[in-house]
């Protein structure tokens, strides 16, 4: 058996694993802004108890997501990670 870890093990670690996947993404339909700001903070709640926070945005960044909450972050807040990383 390998001692090395496939790249996306921390998501056996998800708390948003089950029936509360689904307020970590817009729904199909239009989604009115009042209704995205409440979906997001309650998606950040959950992202605030996760115990792999730091590797699920982390892989985010990487992959450059352009979905959803991951790490506590929407799309935007991510790409504002990702700039301030970048090299000059
Ligand atoms: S940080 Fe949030 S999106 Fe990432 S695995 Fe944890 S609960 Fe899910």
């Amino acid at each position: 058996m390998s001692a090395q870890q496939s790249p996306t093990a921390w998501q056996a670690k998800a708390a948003c694993r089950g029936p509360q996947a689904a307020v970590f993404f817009p729904p199909p339909q239009f989604e009115r802004k009042a209704d995205r700001l409440e979906r997001e903070r309650r998606a950040k709640a959950i992202c605030s108890e996760c115990a792999v926070r730091a590797e699920c945005l982390e892989y985010a960044v990487a992959i450059n997501e352009p979905h959803g909450i991951w790490g506590g972050l929407n799309e935007h807040e991510r790409r504002a990670v990702a700039e301030a990383a970048a090299p000059v």
